[in-house]
């Protein structure tokens, strides 16, 4: 198991179940088919941004290599 240098949550493979929320309730979303709203996909998109820019930190790479 692996966490967040940021927030220290549960990071699960570079996503932090905290920071990239988002990420987390749409895959659950696709999973149990739920609908999710135009708004929603937007901030979906943009936490996935800032997730691979996140996934290529040194200090986030070492938090992984613990996993
Ligand atoms: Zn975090």
């Amino acid at each position: 198991m692996s966490y967040c240098p940021d927030c220290g949550c549960k990071m699960y493979n570079g996503v932090c179940s905290n920071c990239h929320e988002d990420l987390i309730i749409f895959d659950e979303c696709l999973e149990y088919g739920i609908e999710m709203s135009e708004e929603f996909l937007e901030s979906v998109d943009e936490c996935r941004e800032r997730q691979k820019e996140y996934a290529q930190r040194e200090d986030v790479k070492r938090a992984i290599g613990k996993q």
